[in-house]
């Protein structure tokens, strides 16, 4: 079998051949194109997207749409023409209006899910680059590390320590550990067999590997047995719970609609004008578009948290991030800049500041490990992934990394030229468990080839194996305990340590057994980095406290280190505040922990493992937790967490996989900035309930008080609907751009289980659609009363006048109009205008009248409406102002 179909059975280079691809520069990058072109993007086929019309068909699905297309044919049956045509002009409108709000909430989540899409390391044109995992072609060379998803199914081709976790593949739960060897045909039996080989959608715990791609999407192993992908978006908790309310309401509103139909028969109205009314009414206060408003709510601001820097990959999570009352996270990187440069080099007794000339060979030959046990790569400076090696300016990798090969620099010690003299012969990759890596490098000692080994990582995870200093001249004696307290004072100083060390080896050592690696080193020294933390986190910070969220900082970094910088910030108060070590939480049994941990707010040298534990406890404790995390073994804490947030730039795949909330830039303040949109979205979505509910209302009790105050049927069915579209549909939609309240970060989170409809809004929607009733009756009545023929068109304008009054009023819950100023939403402006001269133009436009069944009305009359809505303004201003003194008095 040539070695493109079967890859497995053929040694690397010659699947790299078969693929026409030189392992150490990839693909040309024109040649990539060309490939992309006849073999497609690599994609699992979804289902097919849903065309537009298809939405547009859904919107006449709705029960209470078919009632009313009933409605029409019965008035078209017995003659009622004109109100047929105009029942589906408003069937059509509001199609349309449902058709567009969820056509641009489709939009939203496709626009998301694109920038949530994966993206694969690759080697092209001897650059490394970062590309979308859609672009990759047979052919490729991708670069994999710990946390990779990988993006297609590889041939690996070189590989250090690499494991992979099939279980998404082959359902086996164990990693796997893998290797380059060809294999025999007979030896492959199933997937779990092709231990050279690494496959899509899958995903790299450990090590690091470079593979060359030999199959693409559908063609890939998960291809063969992905059917089709569901890609359905499951309903909020909140949507689910409107849902399930809006079906008891609509079961009161019908049994309302069937009283006033009964006693409109009883007073001997026409049967069918009776039927008519009752259904409009029963169509306009049912609120079966809540749901759907809501996901369209949610959808724009998960679309405006972007802008922030938070990408939502879980819509339930825009709804809940308001109620988070502590942030757990991670230190380098989210509080800090991850913009590290070395500070000094203490070894051997002796402190080198880089600029200064070396003192001694005992510092030449830190440095030389700190470069050689390294994985910062000479990148071209572009095309890398953003912000990952600002500080020099054409390396890439970790920034602490790439800081110690800048250190060297200052030294006169060049990576290049050390690797090249001392090739990297095997490696043990670091990782955030250990917290320390390990490297062999072949030298020739004169005539005798040997090889030495360089590790480095945190001071006491690095000292315990050393057992002499290195100097020049022999291993000299070691007192630990005397670094490890320079390193403590180092750290109190903010300071990032690690401590370098080498040893040396004659033959390449067992490297499967890392703890027998890892021994007998000689310690050569201490390193500092200094990482300033973010200029925008002090405020962030700030803002939580103030929101009555506490932030809390877990890292692996030191404690003294940690305990700096989280005084720096203002996470503590106190320099001296207790902080936790992963070494405290082992000892600590889960109820000791839930007992200390509303105290605690600095956690240091914490394994990833030991980050659930502190969610579960902080939860038991009765807290919404938000937890940040970036590596593999940090998925768990963040699946747990009440909101997981991944890293965007330096984050593994499996972290944002994990995770509800994605930061772009890994900067803690997007994470306060997304709560405060969270809040923001959850107070606009109940505005939008409160105006919507509370229009509902006023309808009902204007039709179903009339008959008690033996008035007649005030409206006509025409204007039940007309207000239901025009108020319910675009100011309604336009309070999704109400701006944050001003005190929103001033209040504590919302209890996660508190009810939509807590603080007073339930006695609102009664009380002001109460009131709103009341006007249109006692407008009625007066007209009646003063002989005025106009009385229908009055108490319809009433109505419609007084929505848009409460609109306006309603669009702050705590601050009064005049406050928050008329200009501060212009959309919601704009809809009100527009929907006061839609009404004017119903009244006035004289080919209207005989549609709307309306008569024009004089100044006076119009004036009479207009005041009388403005009351509605004023009610609900004083409401306001009496729970605001409700408020402050206790
Ligand atoms: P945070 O958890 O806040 O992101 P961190 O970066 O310090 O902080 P880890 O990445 O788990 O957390 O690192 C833990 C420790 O391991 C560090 O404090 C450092 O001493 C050491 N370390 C970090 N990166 C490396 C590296 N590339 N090589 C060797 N040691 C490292």
């Amino acid at each position: 079998m040539p070695p493109s179909n079967a890859p497995h059975l053929h040694t690397p280079e010659a699947v790299a051949q078969a693929h026409g691809v030189a392992p150490d520069a990839g693909l040309h990058a024109d040649e990539a194109l060309r490939r992309s072109a006849t073999h497609g993007a690599n994609e699992l086929a979804t289902g097919p997207d849903r065309p537009w019309w298809h939405l547009l068909a859904d919107q006449f699905k709705d029960f209470m749409v078919l009632v009313l297309l009933g409605a029409a044919a019965i008035a078209g049956l017995v003659g009622e023409v004109t109100d047929t045509l105009v029942i589906l002009v408003i069937v059509v409108l509001n199609a349309v209006i449902g058709f567009v709000q969820a056509w641009r909430a489709d939009q939203a989540m496709a626009a998301l899910r694109q920038l949530a899409a994966a993206h694969a390391t690759v080697l092209r044109g001897g650059a490394v680059q970062v590309v979308p995992a859609s672009a990759l072609v047979p052919g490729d060379i991708v670069l994999l590390e710990a946390g990779n998803q990988i993006p297609a199914d590889l041939r690996l081709i070189e590989i250090a320590q690499l494991q992979v976790d099939e279980s998404a593949l082959t359902g086996e739960s164990i990693t796997v550990a893998k290797q380059t060897q060809a294999l025999a045909a007979e030896d492959v039996g199933a997937l779990g067999d092709c231990t050279n080989m690494a496959f899509k959608g899958t995903t790299a715990t450990h090590g690091r590997a470079r593979g060359v791609v030999v199959a693409t999407g559908m063609r890939t192993e998960l291809g063969k047995v992905a059917t089709l992908l569901d890609t359905d978006e499951r309903s909020t908790p909140l949507q689910l719970r409107l849902a399930a309310f809006g079906k008891r309401l609509a079961l009161a509103v019908l049994g309302i609609c069937a009283v006033i139909f009964v006693v409109g028969i009883l007073r001997g109205e026409a049967p069918l004008l009776m039927a008519l009314t009752a259904i409009s009414l029963a169509v306009a206060a049912i609120p079966e578009a809540l749901p759907a408003v809501v996901t369209v709510l949610l959808a724009l601001g998960a679309r405006r948290m972007v802008a922030a820097n938070a990408l939502v990959r879980r819509l339930p999570s825009v709804e809940t991030l308001g109620s988070v009352t502590t942030i757990c996270s991670d230190k380098t990187g989210t509080l800090t800049q991850n913009r590290m440069h070395a500070e000094l080099l203490l070894a051997h007794g002796q402190t080198w500041v880089p600029g200064d000339p070396l003192p001694g060979p005992v510092h030449a030959e830190a440095l030389r490990a700190a470069a050689l046990c390294n994985d910062a790569t000479a990148g071209p400076g572009e095309g890398s992934k953003p912000g990952a090696a600002q500080a020099g300016a054409h390396w890439q990798g970790d920034p602490t990394e790439t800081a110690l090969v800048l250190a060297a620099h200052a030294g006169g010690l060049e990576k290049t030229a050390l690797e090249a003299a001392c090739p990297r012969v095997q490696e043990q990759p670091f990782d955030s468990d250990r917290k320390r890596m390990t490297t062999f490098h072949q030298v020739a000692h004169g005539a005798h080839p040997g090889l030495v080994a360089y590790t480095k990582g945190a001071p006491e995870s690095v000292l315990p194996r050393c057992t002499r200093q290195w100097t020049p001249d022999g291993p000299a004696p070691l007192n630990a305990d005397a670094v490890l307290a320079s390193a403590s004072r180092l750290a109190t100083q903010g300071l990032r340590v690690l401590a370098l060390a080498r040893r040396d080896h004659t033959r390449l050592p067992d490297t499967n057994d890392i703890d027998a690696v890892e021994s007998q080193l000689h310690l050569l020294g201490l390193i500092a980095l200094i990482d300033p933390p973010r200029a925008e986190a002090q405020a962030a910070v700030r803002d939580c406290i103030s929101a009555g969220i506490t932030p809390v900082m877990i890292t692996g970094d030191h404690p003294a280190t940690a305990r700096a910088i989280a005084h720096r910030l203002g996470i503590v108060q106190d320099p001296d505040a207790p902080v936790l070590t992963g070494a405290d939480l082992a000892g600590m049994d889960d109820a000791a922990l839930r007992a200390r941990v509303e105290q605690v707010r600095v956690y240091a040298r914490v394994d990833p493992a030991q980050k659930i534990r502190i969610v579960e406890a902080l939860q038991a404790q009765g807290h919404f937790v938000a937890m940040t995390g970036d590596g593999v073994n940090d998925a768990p804490a963040l699946k747990r967490a009440d909101i997981g947030v991944a890293m965007g730039q330096g984050g593994t795949d499996v972290a944002r996989e994990a995770a509800s909330l994605v930061l772009l830039d890994d900067n803690f303040a997007s994470i306060v900035a997304a709560v405060r949109e969270g809040r923001r979205i959850y107070d606009n979505i109940r505005k939008f309930v409160r105006y919507a509910m509370t229009g509902n209302s006023g309808e009902i009790w204007t039709i179903f008080l009339a008959p008690l105050l033996l008035l007649p049927i005030p409206l006509q069915p025409i204007h039940i609907l007309w207000v239901n579209l025009v108020t319910d549909g675009l100011p309604g939609l336009a309070l999704a751009a109400e701006p944050a309240e001003p005190g929103i970060m001033q209040r504590p989170p919302r209890p996660p289980q508190e009810s939509l409809f807590a603080h007073g809004m339930w006695q609102h929607i009664l009380g002001v659609g109460l009131l709103i009733g009341g006007l249109c009756l006692a407008v009625q009545a007066w007209a009646l009363h003063t002989g005025r023929e106009h009385w229908q068109t009055m108490v319809f304008t009433v109505l419609t006048l007084a929505q848009m009054v409460h609109v306006m009023a309603i669009r702050s819950e705590q601050q009064p109009l005049w406050r928050i100023g008329l200009l501060s939403n212009r959309p919601l402006l704009g809809a009100v205008v527009l929907t006061f001269g839609l009404q004017m133009a119903t009244i006035y436009v004289p080919a209207l009248n005989p549609v709307f069944k309306t008569e024009p009305l004089t100044l006076a009359e119009l004036g009479v409406c207009v005041a009388a809505a403005l009351v509605v303004g004023v009610a609900v201003e004083l409401e306001k102002a009496w729970r605001k003194r409700r408020r402050e008095e206790g």
